[in-house]
């Protein structure tokens, strides 16, 4: 009797989050029991901090310390016992490094080194890179994409100087030859210049010149020929786009180069918008120069072309030899973010993302996640998408992105700014990699003509399940060894953040009980059974006794969601659907303008759609991105149309509550959620006011 009525109030917490009877709150610090053994993360050798390797190319960029310092060990310790003190002097040295950079030391590899172990300052010598050391936390994500962006953008640099310099000795080389075979070219002070002042006594340059100039066939270039490459050399010298690089005939324009760096879509546009005028006029000279320089321009053919070069004439080809924009912008501006990716600029766009559960109306953040599959859909867009953890081990994905001609999402999940975990960043990002919260994919839309060889979810732990095991050992009551191998999941992530404690309720050890069950195992009862019996998560103490956690309805509703929308990506993965191919190399003439406009238009509905009278919910079908989120809020209250759009198709099949929440969990915002049709649903004062953003 006592112990239904125990069960009873469990399940009273499950559904609304009271505690009472034996349930304690959570109100000290717990974490996941998987995560027990990392509680001392700077002695351990993993993958972080890492170096951003000053100019170096390719995945040579970011190298990990650990990485490092096992090469260091290979070539430079003594094999067997006796480099064993060596070896252990340098990991000393390695901890001590990873201790200083977690505690917030900055600097690079051989000035930390140096502090840390300036005993070793010989091994340091050894070390094949240096650059700046970073360390997993909330500023990776930027540092480590603007670090791979300028590496990318060196590249680019050494082939754009390569073939200018080339085009401007061609040219160069036209107009010399010219000048030398004209009248002034063979005037005694010319043939003296040209002679240099080695030979200037042996010869005499009067005679010369009059002997070359009886026979000189004056040859000198056609005024209109002299006027287009002169002018071709003269946009070539004075570019803005990079640097002008070492060593090349680019003179140092007047004009500082273009800034590309930016943290908001709209300054990228219009500064891609103000600069267009520029690129296109050094388009044309490229074309000129690279017709010139072959003998190939024919003026009856190509002076006309030229004449009407402008902006739609610029192809992608034409654009990608230019510097990438880079955009770095938080995770409230998807909105801006698809309209800049969908217009086709050669943008690189940062996505941070810092919470995922929103804990004031927790469950519909996991919209962040949306971004990314959303511009999937937009077929010749790159998406990929990481946890900061795990962008050392994906850097090759990352820069593949950086590297694509074409716009590229980059999306990453950087933890909160300010502290809500008693673990390191790095443990909470690794959280939101394993639970499913954040799962990592690359979308590349050269890789195959296939959305399954396009996509791939592969780099998640054990990609094939709902939820990665690991092997959990602890002793049980009677101090027996045992293993179990547990899921880890979304709840296990919430359980990292101290904010979400109020979702949980501590069962004290005497009172466990079959009647609660691992949340993964919940999730897979028949919605009879799972009213009968109350999810619960294993952690652990500060003392690393383990605890069980009864977890409440609207968490668990998250956790729902969160292995559908996995589910969706599961399947995206596999999908063996044809998609038409993307036009990667060539563009569309027209595109650029068009781009811009769409990307910078004050009022940027494309499509009308007729918004109901009254105050009904209603969604913009025509621009619905088809990503299951309002579906899998209510499928009653939301149905996919034969385009697979989504539409209201009974308002009254659920609550305000499922269209505020739909409402925000839509990546595209077009769903509008109206007024409250049931004046007496709980709570329609917060919800009321969570739509204002939605009419
Ligand atoms: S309307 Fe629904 S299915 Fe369409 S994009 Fe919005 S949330 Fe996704």
């Amino acid at each position: 009797m006592e112990q239904t009525a125990e069960i009873q109030r469990h399940i009273a917490f499950h559904l609304t989050g009271a505690p009472g009877g034996d349930l304690e709150p959570v109100d000290s610090a717990v974490r996941p029991a998987l995560l027990a053994p990392y509680r001392e993360l700077a002695a351990l050798r993993y993958d972080y901090p890492v170096v951003l390797v000053d100019d170096a190319t390719d995945e040579a960029c970011i190298c990990s310390l650990t990485a490092l310092v096992d090469d260091l060990l290979r070539e430079g310790a003594p094999r067997g016992v006796e480099g064993e003190g060596v070896r252990r002097d340098v990991f000393r040295a390695e901890r001590e490094i990873r201790r200083l950079v977690a505690e917030g030391e900055r600097g690079t590899l051989s000035d930390v080194w140096a502090r840390a172990a300036p005993a070793l300052a010989d091994a340091a010598d050894h070390l094949k890179v240096d650059g700046a050391l970073a360390d997993c936390d909330h500023e990776l994500a930027r540092r480590v994409v603007a670090h791979a962006w300028h590496s990318v953008q060196r590249d680019k640099a050494r082939r754009f100087h390569a073939d200018v310099d080339r085009l401007v000795q061609a040219l160069s080389d036209i107009l010399r030859a010219a000048f030398v075979d004209s009248e002034p070219g063979r005037r005694p002070e010319s043939l003296q210049a040209a002679f240099g002042s080695l030979h200037r006594d042996q010869f005499d340059f009067d005679t010369m010149s009059r002997l070359l100039s009886r026979s000189a066939p004056r040859d000198e270039l056609p005024p209109d020929r002299r006027h287009r490459i002169e002018s071709a050399l003269e946009v070539l010298r004075r570019q803005r786009f990079f640097d002008p690089a070492p060593g090349t005939t680019l003179a140092q324009s007047a004009e500082p180069p273009f800034e590309y760096r930016y943290s908001s879509c709209r300054a990228a546009v219009e500064a891609f918008r103000e600069r267009l005028p520029a690129v296109v006029e050094f388009v044309k000279a490229m074309s000129i120069a690279e017709l010139e320089a072959d003998g190939r321009y024919v003026g009856s053919q190509h002076d006309a072309f030229f004449e009407a070069f402008d902006e739609n004439s610029l192809s992608r080809d034409d654009l990608a030899r230019f510097p990438d924009y880079l955009v770095c912008v938080q995770g409230d501006e998807s909105g801006a973010v698809i309209d800049l990716l969908s217009s086709g600029l050669p943008v690189k766009v940062l996505v941070e993302t810092e919470d995922l559960l929103a804990p004031e109306h927790f469950g519909v953040h996991l919209r962040s996640t949306q971004l990314a599959s959303t511009v999937i859909g937009l077929i010749d867009v790159f998406a990929f998408q990481a946890t900061s953890s795990s962008l050392y081990q994906l850097r090759e994905h990352l820069l593949a992105g950086l590297r694509y001609a074409g716009p590229t999402l980059v999306s990453v999940f950087s933890g909160p700014a300010a502290p809500s975990s008693d673990l390191p960043p790095y443990l909470l990002s690794a959280a939101a990699l394993e639970g499913r919260a954040f799962p990592a994919f690359t979308y590349d839309p050269q890789a195959g003509p296939d959305l399954a060889l396009r996509f791939t979810v592969d780099e998640n732990p054990q990609a094939e399940l709902d939820w990665p095991l690991a092997p959990l050992e602890y002793a049980d009551a009677s101090l027996q060894r045992v293993v179990e191998q547990i899921p880890f999941t979304l709840v296990d992530f919430a359980v990292c953040d101290r904010r979400y404690a109020r979702h949980f309720a501590r069962i004290p050890p005497e009172h466990w009980s079959d009647e609660t069950v691992p949340v993964d195992q919940w999730l897979a009862l028949d919605p009879a059974d799972a009213e009968a019996r109350v999810p619960h998560v294993l952690v652990v103490d500060d003392n690393d006794r383990l605890e069980r956690l009864i977890v409440d309805a609207r968490l668990m509703h998250a956790a729902r969601r969160c292995r559908e929308l996995w589910h969706g990506l599961q399947e995206l993965g596999l999908a063996h659907l044809r998609v038409e191919p993307a036009p990667v190399h060539e563009a569309p003439s027209e595109a650029v303008e068009e781009a811009v406009q769409e990307a910078v238009a004050e009022a940027p509905e494309q499509t009308v759609v007729e918004a109901p009278a009254a105050d009904d919910p209603w969604i913009e079908t025509p621009r619905c991105s088809t990503c299951n989120e309002c579906t899998g809020i209510n499928d009653r209250m939301f149905a996919y149309n034969d385009n697979k759009q989504a539409y209201i198709k009974d308002p009254d099949a659920g609550t305000f509550r499922d269209l505020v929440e739909a409402a925000e969990s839509c990546q595209v915002a077009v769903i509008h959620p109206g007024k409250p049709r049931n004046p007496s649903e709980p709570g329609l004062e917060e919800l009321v006011e969570r739509a204002k953003g939605f009419h």
